[in-house]
């Protein structure tokens, strides 16, 4: 009989994976289903960057590499935080794992003792939480409201923290909420920090690049010298370089740390794909302009859908900084009963109606952390967003 362990049996099924899960079965049915859940750019990776990696393969750079990453990677690593955030790492401070997701994980597997409390804001990407508590800690959950931007606020953190508090994970721009934060919003979240010697930070700048507007994206190393030695700035090549299969992610911090984090790499996947590391050296040190392109279709997509979502009566929209999804209320809904007789009284009823009334997937804000809400991604072709919210305004207009 097959037994899970201890840490295993206490993550659950994500509410991502059931509603994914039934919309699957609905396509395979042969019903027509506009799944609004991926996780990733809907552009193909740059040639460029695909033709590095050609190269690589040829060149016979195929084999094991350093630990945690070769040298021509980090210092394109390092280039890059200097370009972009005015931070100088040392070589030494860098670490190159598969994906951001490794990064985290090896931080939290080289740190984390039974019972140590890490803080994550609500509404969160689901990982942290599932990371921090299959290595044996306790994640500690924050609700950020919507009326604060989703953002965490320095008096609720300052009351989250205990003697166990090992670390915060901020997310900006945010994964699931697009909220980004600005360097007046993180201010006072650094000032509790600095207060409190024994709290890390670790910061997931994953979405960087895609910000809209005139948002400046910031991050907390470059804002507070004084907490540097113990901040985590965790990036990656997946969403701005549209190489989420290539499994690239770095992180950059004391290098304490980051030679821990090497030791536990070291004995899981020993090192990141050689030739992925290869079309991450080129897409790092390449050039950046295709990005911003990318990025203002982003926007036009995002305006699509949060005015389309704002028309509908019962569901209210904040427009996003960054990233590619938005977190839209359905407290309106909720209570209101479709038309074969069933009441909404979650967001998770609501997904399900979308799904199954309309055809449209969408993930409850309850698998965030925080509910009554819904995100969209919008990652998808505008044709497909139109005839989503065309779709959510019928189904929505159903309701009594
Ligand atoms: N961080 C956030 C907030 C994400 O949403 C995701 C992917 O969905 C990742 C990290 C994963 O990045 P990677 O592909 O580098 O593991």
């Amino acid at each position: 009989l097959f037994r899970p362990s201890h840490r295993i049996a206490s993550i659950g099924v994500s509410e991502i994976l059931k509603i994914s899960g039934l919309a699957a079965e609905m396509k395979r049915q042969g019903r027509d289903i506009i799944v609004l859940g991926a996780g990733e750019p809907d552009f193909d990776t740059p040639d460029p960057i695909k033709d590095a990696a050609e190269r690589a393969i040829r060149a016979g750079v195929t084999k094991y590499t350093a630990l945690d990453g070769g040298q021509e990677l980090k210092a394109a690593i390092r280039a890059k935080f200097k370009r972009d955030n005015e931070l100088e790492f040392a070589q030494d401070e860098i670490t190159v794992s598969a994906g951001a997701k490794q990064v985290l994980f090896n931080a939290m597997m080289a740190t984390i003792n039974p019972g140590d409390e890490v803080i994550i804001p609500t509404p969160f990407w689901v990982t942290y939480a599932d990371i921090v508590a299959i290595v044996g800690g306790t994640p500690v959950l924050v609700p950020c409201s919507e009326a604060n931007g989703f953002r965490l606020q320095g008096n609720v953190l300052e009351r989250a923290i205990t003697p166990r508090t090992r670390w915060l994970m901020l997310n900006s721009p945010s994964n699931p909420s697009g909220a980004a934060y600005s360097e007046t919003d993180y201010r006072p979240i650094l000032d509790v920090l600095i207060k409190h010697p024994h709290v890390w930070l670790m910061v997931d700048d994953i979405y960087e690049h895609i910000i809209y507007d005139d948002f400046r994206f910031v991050t907390p190393a470059a804002i507070e010298p004084a907490l540097r030695s113990r901040i985590l700035t965790v990036n990656g090549v997946s969403k701005a370089y549209a190489m989420t299969g290539w499994r690239i992610g770095y992180g950059a911090g004391p290098s304490p740390l980051i030679r821990a984090m090497a030791v536990v790499q070291s004995q899981s996947t020993s090192c990141p794909s050689s030739v992925s590391q290869a079309a991450a050296i080129e897409a790092l040190n390449g050039p950046q302009d295709f990005i911003r392109d990318r990025c203002s279709s982003f926007q036009q997509r995002r305006d699509l859908v949060v005015g389309a979502l704002n028309a509908i009566d019962g569901i209210r929209c904040r427009a996003p900084e960054g990233a590619f999804y938005t977190f839209a209320s359905c407290a309106g809904l909720i209570g209101k009963v479709t038309p074969d007789g069933q009441t909404l009284r979650s967001d998770t009823d609501f997904a399900e109606y979308l799904l199954r009334a309309a055809g449209v997937a969408v993930i409850p804000g309850s698998a965030f952390g925080l509910a009554p809400y819904f995100r969209i991604s919008y990652a998808t072709s505008a044709v497909e967003l139109e005839d989503a919210c065309q779709r959510i305004a019928r189904a929505t207009a159903g309701l009594s």
